[in-house]
């Protein structure tokens, strides 16, 4: 995989780190014949990556690796692929699907009074209070997960940022920021998003898995006390699928897993009719994109699903089956109205 074809645009701002969700400015312009031809050579070059640089290591590690929960066999990694084609097939049938970031990025600049941006912002000050908690509980999972919650000082850490997450109050809505999500840490009270970003982001699945990423950016904070598990993810991830993933990209796929597993527990507390399948779909759909570039602190978005999928193919099961009679439809309880109800936002009851 080739990097450093994307110029990115200053993602932090002097000393306060300002944490993007995704800026990425390109640098040159191709005509679109040129993607196809760069989607099937990225393609090659993938397998070709994955199937000789990751099993290599998986080999290498093999021996003395932590266990069963790291092993990935063949089979996950069909899974992972055909899940990624099932989210972005499932993206173009759902009505409250989000629109990818390629997308975003090419459409012109919309207004705070925007009708769309509006019903973004009150979808996001909805949900901030619910995925703090949300958050706070992957968090803690995941340090458990990946055993950086045995001591003390683990521990402190895990609560130090856990701490700051329940601090965050706003939702700010901003024209420039267009189809970014970011946080100051150095004020970290407010989640600032563009316009086109709220618009394009038409479920509260899909709102909860940003809003998410955002709030792990602030709680690792300036202390960085979220770095040791961004870490342990991203080299679970490199493992099983190839990729580098190292520095800032480590947090951000970080930042995204914590996303995928809040709207995940969203979708098990809030029945609806809809199937599991598309609900979680929703999380991840932004990342299915034509043009998938990377860049020096994000993987693409397309090798983003991938690193998801492949970090818990639980998620990569649920997304394709789909529900068929309804065997995998969480269905609200019959006492449940109210819950329905507030779930018939995010799409058809
Ligand atoms: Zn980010």
């Amino acid at each position: 995989m080739k990097y450093g074809a994307v110029t990115r645009k200053s993602r932090y701002a002097d000393a306060p780190r300002f944490a993007h969700w995704r800026s990425r400015g390109c640098s040159f312009i191709l005509h679109p014949s040129s993607f196809v031809l760069l989607a099937a050579l990225a393609s090659v070059v993938y397998f070709s990556t994955v199937s000789s640089t990751a099993q290599t290591r998986q080999r290498r590690n093999g021996a003395h690796s932590a266990g069963a929960r790291d092993s990935f066999t063949p089979a996950d990694r069909r899974l992972v692929e055909r899940a990624i084609g099932a989210t972005c097939t499932e993206r173009i049938r759902d009505p409250f699907s989000s629109m990818p970031i390629d997308e975003m990025q090419s459409r012109p600049s919309l207004p705070v009074n925007d009708p769309e941006a509006v019903a973004g912002v009150h979808r996001a000050e909805r949900l901030l209070p619910t995925t703090r908690k949300l958050v706070v509980n992957a968090i803690v999972q995941l340090a458990k997960e990946y055993d950086l919650y045995e001591n003390a000082v683990s521990r402190g850490r895990v609560n130090a940022a856990t701490t700051r997450v329940e601090a965050v109050k706003r939702v700010k809505p901003d024209v420039d920021a267009r189809d970014n999500a970011s946080v100051l840490l150095r004020e970290p009270r407010m989640i600032e998003f563009g316009t086109i970003f709220l618009s394009g982001l038409r479920s509260d699945e899909a709102m909860i898995s940003v809003l998410a990423h955002e709030l792990t950016h602030i709680a690792s904070g300036q202390a960085d006390s979220l770095r040791p598990l961004f870490r342990a993810i991203a080299h679970r991830a490199s493992l099983r699928t190839g990729l580098r993933i190292q520095g800032q990209r480590a947090e951000e796929l970080a930042c995204d897993l914590v996303g995928v597993i809040a709207a995940r527990r969203f979708i098990k507390e809030t029945p609806s009719w809809e199937s599991l399948s598309r609900r979680l779909a929703r999380a991840f759909e932004h990342n299915c994109v034509d043009d998938d570039a990377s860049d020096e602190d994000h993987l693409s978005p397309r090798n983003t699903l991938r690193a998801l999928f492949a970090l818990d193919v639980g998620f990569a099961s649920e997304v394709l089956n789909d529900g068929g009679m309804g065997a995998f439809r969480i269905g609200p309880k019959r006492a449940s109205v109210n819950q329905v109800m507030l779930t018939a936002s995010s799409g058809p009851s």
